[in-house]
C-alpha cells in the first residue's frame, strides 16, 4: 500500500469520492440529459481502457479516495464493465464500490458486478408510468429499468437508492410523484429526487420551469407526513433528508441549485476519455489520458490531480448572473 498526501482543496474540503465515467454512450435519452439523436460520441480511441482506469484510479486511492461510483452515460453498456469492478476491488486500500446506472440491462449483470466487487446502486427513475418512461427517456423500457432494480435487490447491491428528476407537465403530478415514493417504502429502496441542473446537452434548461426542492416536498407532504432529519444524518452526501411517516424510512432532496452543498464538496470526476473535473460545473478539466499514454509516472499523475483539486473553486456558480453553462453535457461528464 501506497499513501500520499490527501486530496485537500484550498478551502479545506478533503476529497474521499471519486465518479469515473466509463461511457458517454446511453440506452436512454432522458430530456434533460440528452437529446433523442444522441451526441456525437468520444471517439473510441480516445476512452480509457480498464487496465488505465484501474491504474489511475490505484493514485487516487494513495491519495484518499475510499469511495468509487461508477457512472456515464450508461455504464452497463461497457462490456467490459465486470472487469473494471474487479480491478478496482483489487486496489490496496479497497475503495468502496458503486454504481449509478438506469439499470437497463441489470437484471442479467448484477450479481457478476456484486461477485466482483460491487457494493451497491442508485438507479434512475423518474416515473413509473409507462407512456410517461417513452415521453421522457424516448424508449420503452420501463419494464427493463423495474426488471434491473429488483435484480439489484436480490443480487444485495443495497441500499438501493432511486434517484428521480422531475420535469414540468411530465411527471410531476402529485399523485405520480407520492406513487414513487410509496413505491419505495414497499420495497426497501431509498428514493431521492434531485432538482434538475444546467447540463443538458440541449443547453434546454430553464430556472422558471425547474422543480425546486421545497415544491417537491410540498408534493410529498400530500401524501406523506415527512420531518427533517439533522444535518448530521447527511454528512457530505448532498441529500437533505426527511423521515416519511415517524421513519426509519426517509426521502432525500438534493437541491443543487437552490440550496448549493458545495461546501461539503467531497468529489472529484474522472471522464470516459481520461479527464480530471473538479466540480460538475468546471469551465476546465486536467488530461491525464495524455501524460498516461506518453509514460508519466505514478508521482507524475498524482501531481497532476493534485493541482487539479486545489485548484477548485468554492462553488459552482450556478446562480451567478456570469455562470456558464459547462461545454461538456452531464451524459459525458458522469453524474
Ligand atoms: N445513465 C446513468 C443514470 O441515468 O443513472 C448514469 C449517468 S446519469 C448522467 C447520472 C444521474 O444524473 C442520473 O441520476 C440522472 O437522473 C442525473 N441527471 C442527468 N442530467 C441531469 C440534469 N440535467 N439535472 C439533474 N440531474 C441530472
Ligand atoms: Fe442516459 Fe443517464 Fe442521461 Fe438518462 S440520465 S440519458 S440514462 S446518461
Amino acid at each position: 500500500m501506497r499513501t500520499r498526501e490527501p486530496l485537500v482543496d484550498s478551502y479545506g474540503r478533503v476529497h474521499r469520492d471519486l465518479r469515473i465515467s466509463v461511457t458517454d454512450r446511453c440506452s436512454l435519452r432522458c430530456t434533460y440529459c440528452m437529446p433523442e439523436d444522441g451526441v456525437p460520441w468520444l471517439p473510441r480511441a480516445t476512452m480509457l481502457t480498464t487496465e488505465e482506469i484501474v491504474r489511475l484510479a490505484d493514485v487516487a486511492v494513495s491519495m484518499g479516495i475510499e469511495e468509487i461510483r461508477l457512472t456515464g452515460g450508461e455504464p452497463l453498456l461497457r462490456r467490459d464493465l465486470v472487469d473494471v469492478v474487479g480491478g478496482l476491488a483489487g486496489l490496496d486500500p479497497a475503495p468502496e464500490i458503486s454504481m449509478t446506472t438506469n439499470a437497463v440491462g441489470l437484471a442479467k449483470n448484477a450479481a457478476a458486478l456484486r461477485d466482483a466487487g460491487m457494493t451497491r446502486v442508485n438507479v434512475s427513475l423518474d416515473t413509473l408510468r409507462r407512456d410517461v418512461f417513452i415521453t421522457l427517456a424516448k424508449r420503452d423500457r420501463l419494464a427493463d429499468t423495474l426488471a434491473g432494480i429488483r435484480a439489484a435487490a436480490d443480487a444485495g447491491l443495497v441500499p438501493v437508492k432511486l434517484n428521480t428528476v422531475l420535469m414540468r407537465d411530465i411527471n410531476d403530478a402529485e399523485a405520480d410523484v407520492v406513487g414513487l415514493l410509496d413505491f419505495a417504502l414497499e420495497h426497501g429502496y431509498e428514493l431521492r429526487f434531485i432538482e434538475q441542473m444546467p447540463l443538458d446537452a440541449q443547453h434546454g434548461w430553464d430556472r422558471s420551469q425547474m422543480i425546486s426542492g421545497e415544491e417537491i416536498l410540498d408534493k410529498l407532504r400530500s401524501g406523506h407526513e415527512l420531518t427533517p432529519l439533522p444535518d448530521e444524518a447527511r454528512g457530505s452526501a448532498p441529500a437533505e433528508l426527511f423521515e416519511v411517516d415517524g421513519g426509519p424510512a426517509t426521502v432525500g432532496v438534493i437541491a443543487s441549485v437552490t440550496m448549493p452543498f458545495c461546501g461539503s464538496c467531497d468529489r472529484v470526476r474522472l471522464t470516459a476519455d481520461g479527464m480530471i473535473r473538479n466540480c460538475l460545473f468546471a469551465a476546465g478539466e486536467t488530461d491525464l489520458r495524455t501524460p498516461l499514454r506518453d509514460g508519466a509516472s505514478d508521482d507524475d499523475l498524482a501531481a497532476l490531480l493534485r493541482a487539479s483539486i486545489t485548484a477548485k473553486l468554492p462553488g459552482h456558480g450556478i446562480n451567478q448572473p456570469t455562470f456558464l453553462q459547462p461545454p461538456r453535457p452531464m451524459s459525458a461528464i458522469g453524474g
